[in-house]
């Protein structure tokens, strides 16, 4: 983290914002806030190059064709690639989690190229569209609290060896691969299926970044009863009998 403090960067709201994605740099930004640190956040459009040097990347869902477009001008633009190189943290959602991977299938029904970020590959599922509440226990290499969300996906995504799941569903379907998985991650790189936006749901996710990016194995305590009530109220959605 340079001097000038934390630097937030959200990439293709234009394109990648359908769900609610501001909701997880609002949340974000506010709990790195709330533990003093300077917070600069920068909004990058599609038209515009993604800087090399953030210090975490969002990047969030979208549909079909919008996500073509999107993985298209990141290959083109390479910003956000040379970042992950750098070692940047980068968080995931839905049609961003597929860019970040080998390949995902698009609006035209052709493998589009990802960015190779996260070692998975994603496919059209056959079945009906994933939809509908989440619940999933997270890595317990991460000590994160459960996860609660909501999912919306056609695709279907496999991991390869060095993708571990973010998390194992209770409830919904995650990748889709029928193994019970939700999402993946690396050691900076990380993807999830659910919307939310996810960070409102599951504000320990966006303290995980922060601990990553400022190399820290604790952060000063928030006061979180806002939170917790939501994820309680979303944690009886998803487990009520339909
Ligand atoms: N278009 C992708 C799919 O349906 C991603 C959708 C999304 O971001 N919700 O799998």
């Amino acid at each position: 983290m340079s001097n000038n403090g934390l630097r937030l960067v959200w990439v293709y709201p234009d394109l990648l914002s359908t769900y609610g994605d501001q909701g997880n740099a609002l949340v974000v930004e506010r709990r790195a806030r709330q533990r003093g640190l300077d917070v600069q956040r920068v909004d990058v459009r599609s038209d515009q190059p993604v800087p090399t040097s953030g210090d975490i990347y969002l990047i969030g869902g979208g549909e079909d064709r919008p996500q073509r477009l999107a993985a298209e001008r990141l290959r083109r633009d390479g910003g956000l690639s040379r970042a992950a190189s750098n070692g940047a943290i980068i968080f995931s959602v839905c049609a961003g989690y597929q860019i970040l991977g080998h390949e995902f299938i698009n609006d035209l029904g052709e493998r589009e190229p990802g960015l190779g970020l996260l070692d998975v590959v994603s496919t059209r599922g056959e079945g009906a569209r994933c939809v509908g509440d989440v619940l999933a226990d997270i890595d317990p290499q991460l000590g994160l609290e459960p996860l609660t969300g909501f999912e919306n996906h056609q695709g279907v995504t496999h991991l390869g060896p060095t993708a571990r799941p973010f998390a194992r569903v209770r409830f919904g379907r995650g990748n889709g691969t029928g193994d019970g998985t939700e999402g993946a991650f690396n050691d900076t790189v990380f993807g999830t299926y659910m919307h939310g936006p996810v960070m409102a749901r599951n504000p320990q996710i966006a303290d995980h970044l922060l601990k990553l990016a400022l190399d820290v194995n604790a952060l000063p305590p928030t006061d979180d009863r806002w939170y917790e009530a939501l994820r309680s109220e979303r944690i009886a959605a998803a487990t009520q009998p339909a």
